[in-house]
């Protein structure tokens, strides 16, 4: 007879691949006990850690008498729903990424460090009832009694803890001297069940195409649909998600809007919220560990309506979901590229599917995937082919540098085009995707090259203080006076980042106000919203920026763009490179333009003939995104094969070069359909003192690919090479760097 089911399978969040086994804490009966509940159990020699309860059953390979007993149970019931659950599984499963550190790891910490127990945490104020209509000066020595009690009052509904130590120093004495007053009281969670409906209020009446993409995502209902809103620049994309997500809310369920980065689309959540009159909860990386948790419990019970966050959002549990907006779905930052390499918008594809929802993933400039998706019928497009208002898109011209007179990064006739936008006052943004002063710097003597001592690779000069930074590990040291190699004092600086950029244009127009916007000059909190209103006020004449600029941003006062280097993108060793360089030449040409002025971009380049400038000089994305298709399909690239890489590094090479063969012979070599590349050495070859390198499987079904991964990592984990590297797997990987 089977035994009845006792020993409780628990992740725990270490790099192992496998889940644990303990027996329920004493007093405490299986039974009783539900997958998605925290326990604290012992781990190691004299350590404890945080689990999650994944499911319970009846044996264990452990031999009994050797089960430890888990300490305690944390929550009286799971912290997240059975389906939720599953979606960790499943995303622990695809992406061959320990459980624990996807179960416990994609969690608020206050829950993953178990810092805290659910039910005692969130704790709302309000008015007692018949307090209402009191004055609100009663505490007339008390200010800032006063000052509580009024927000208190303002917030019918109740204000949170949380709120109030915001916006108050000192706030707990007052507040608890108004609860013994009698004034307020608290609760554990927000009373009203009202649920609030979306507000029309509309003062833009959709055009034709836009009505036409929201009654199609509509009709979806409860089924799960996939749509491609391909829409150009200045469509209207936003309002069509508006739309989308109000019918759906008004329905009483709930929304996910994923965006790439939200600090630098204040207008875009300014509109959800003045817009929709409804709560609200944004993700992203500014919050503290309490708003996070907040935001997430919201969800997850139903009391927000509606996240807007960044990629880790796809990790919030919601009590019904029922729709899903990926905003530009091409975008790279989905992708986490570090530690657990998932990717959101991939993820957010799967819950769609799993709540039998619709999922919208908007662009100018979709992804190949995406596109290929809608050829293969996987995708529904939708398009958006009118700039809104009577907003035309700017005109591209190639301008060919070959033989131009340069001033810096800048030919002579760029530099003409760009005095007579100042000279009619109308504002410029030139695009650069290369931080500091000069990206190498080089003995004019021997050809000496500033090298980082633990990457091998060149570092970047910053100028403003006088040091050699290296982009990959962040080793930072000061500028050398002379070569090392010949002592020669003569070190020049070659090729141009954003600063250098900047100061070739102070020169050539001392009297124009310049900002430039990238990682170095952004990183102080709340710098790139002043930035941005600064320049959308019109303050400024010339921008400049990186990537950063290129994204999601609408500068209606710019008239003139350009992409300053476009050669970086079009010969790289990275066959991704392409279709990202269009990418960014799209989304900066639309940045440009108004109504009454389209605006121009140029585009300077040594290569004016190559067939992806010519076709994207025509606004011709879709043609460009066919042409490089059949590069892809050819070569038997993504989308067209699956690939998965295996990095490996360490601090010497011939251990990664052992263990990748290793693992090389553990494939099997009778499938004829998978394509193994490799070992080689990645393409940065070292890191903070380590060297890399990678295998690169790929095969164009992926089931198969998956089937072969599986036992394959197994046998992984217990080769003895293995352990002296760090390894790692990248399913879907996005750049082999
Ligand atoms: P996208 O995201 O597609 O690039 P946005 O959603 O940012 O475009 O819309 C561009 C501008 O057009 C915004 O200022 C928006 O308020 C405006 N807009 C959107 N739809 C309409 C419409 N139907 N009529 C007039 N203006 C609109
Ligand atoms: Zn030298
Ligand atoms: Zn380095």
């Amino acid at each position: 007879m089977p035994s009845k089911p006792r020993i409780l399978r628990i992740a725990i969040n270490t790099p192992l691949r496998r889940l644990f086994d303990y027996l329920p804490p004493g007093g405490c009966r299986p039974e009783q006990m539900i997958p998605g509940q925290r326990l604290r159990v012992p781990f190691g020699k004299s350590k404890e850690k945080i689990g999650l309860l994944v499911e319970i059953v009846s044996d264990s390979e452990i031999e009994p008498h050797k089960l430890k007993y888990a300490i305690e149970v944390l929550d009286s019931k799971p912290i997240f729903d059975q389906h939720h659950l599953r979606f960790l599984k499943w995303a622990s499963d695809y992406y061959q990424h320990p459980s624990g550190e996807v179960m416990l790891g994609t969690l608020p910490k206050l829950l993953s460090n178990g810092s805290l127990a659910l039910k005692k945490y969130i704790r709302y104020w309000k008015l007692k009832s018949g307090k209402v209509n009191k004055p609100d000066d009663v505490f007339v020595n008390a200010p800032l009694k006063t000052a509580i009690l009024k927000l208190i009052r303002s917030n019918p509904d109740g204000v949170s803890e949380e709120t109030i130590r915001k916006n108050f120093k000192n706030w707990r004495a007052p507040l608890y001297s108004l609860s013994e007053l009698g004034w307020v009281e608290s609760f554990s969670h927000e009373v009203s069940d009202d649920r609030r409906l979306a507000q029309h209020g509309d003062t833009i009446q959709l055009n034709a195409e836009q009505k036409n993409a929201v009654a199609t995502i509509i009709s979806a209902g409860n089924s799960y649909q996939a749509f491609l809103l391909n829409g150009i620049t200045g469509s209207g994309k936003t309002e069509v998600y508006l739309h989308s997500i109000r019918e759906r809310i008004n329905q009483g369920l709930q929304a996910l809007v994923l965006l790439p980065e939200i600090a630098l689309t204040p207008q875009f959540i300014e509109h959800f919220k003045s817009r929709l009159n409804i709560k609200t909860g944004l993700l992203h990386s500014g919050l503290t560990d309490r708003e996070r948790l907040e935001t997430w419990i919201g969800a997850r019970d139903g009391d927000i309506n509606i996240v807007i966050g960044t990629r880790s959002a796809i990790w919030t549990p919601f009590k019904q979901l029922g729709i899903i907006i990926v905003d530009e779905e091409h975008d790279l930052s989905y992708k986490q590229q570090e530690g657990f390499r998932y990717s959101a918008r991939d993820l957010a594809l799967y819950r769609a599917h799993q709540n039998n929802i619709p999922i919208v993933l908007g662009s100018a400039t979709p992804s190949l995937e995406s596109i290929q998706n809608v050829v293969n019928k996987r995708y529904q497009e939708i398009k958006l082919t009118k700039r809104t208002g009577n907003a035309f898109l700017p005109k591209i011209n190639v301008l060919d540098i070959r033989s131009c007179t340069m001033d810096g990064a800048l030919s002579k006739p760029l530099l003409k085009i760009i005095r007579q936008h100042l000279d009619k006052k109308q504002q410029v943004l030139l695009f650069l995707n290369r931080r500091g002063y000069a990206p190498v710097m080089m003995c004019h003597n021997c050809g000496w090259i500033a090298k980082c001592p633990r990457c091998n690779i060149q570092m970047t000069y910053h100028k403003h203080i006088n040091k050699l930074c290296c982009h990959h590990c962040q080793h930072q040291e000061k500028m050398i006076k002379n070569c090392p190699e010949c002592s020669n004092q003569k070190i020049i600086e070659i090729g141009h980042g954003t600063q250098r950029l900047t100061e070739t244009l102070e020169n050539n127009f001392p009297d124009a106000k310049i900002m430039r916007i990238d990682r170095d000059s952004t990183r102080r909190k709340g710098a790139i919203q002043s930035m941005l209103e600064n320049a959308e006020k019109g303050n400024i004449d010339i921008l400049i920026g990186t990537q950063m600029l290129a994204k999601g941003h609408h500068f209606p006062k710019v008239t003139l763009a350009s992409i300053i280097d476009a050669d970086q993108g079009l010969y790289s060793a990275d066959f991704r490179a392409g279709e990202r360089m269009a990418q960014i030449i799209m989304q900066v040409s639309g940045r440009a333009g108004r109504a009454d002025d389209p605006g121009t971009v140029i585009i300077q380049t040594h290569h004016p003939d190559h067939p992806l400038l010519k076709t994207l000089a025509r606004h011709d994305y879709e043609e460009l995104s066919k042409l490089i298709l059949d590069e892809r399909k050819q070569t038997m690239l993504p989308p067209f094969s699956y690939q998965v890489l295996l990095r490996a590094e360490a601090n010497q090479q011939h251990k990664i070069n052992h263990f990748l063969h290793d693992a090389r012979n553990l494939l099997p070599d009778t499938n004829t359909q998978l394509q193994i590349f490799g070992p080689i050495t990645a393409p940065i070859e070292k890191r903070a003192g380590h060297y890399r390198m990678q295998l690169l499987l790929q095969m164009h079904n992926r089931k198969q690919l998956r089937n072969i991964l599986g036992p394959w990592i197994i046998s992984l984990e217990n080769l003895p090479s293995g352990r002296k590297v760090r390894w790692s797997l990248d399913i879907d990987p996005q750049d082999m760097l």
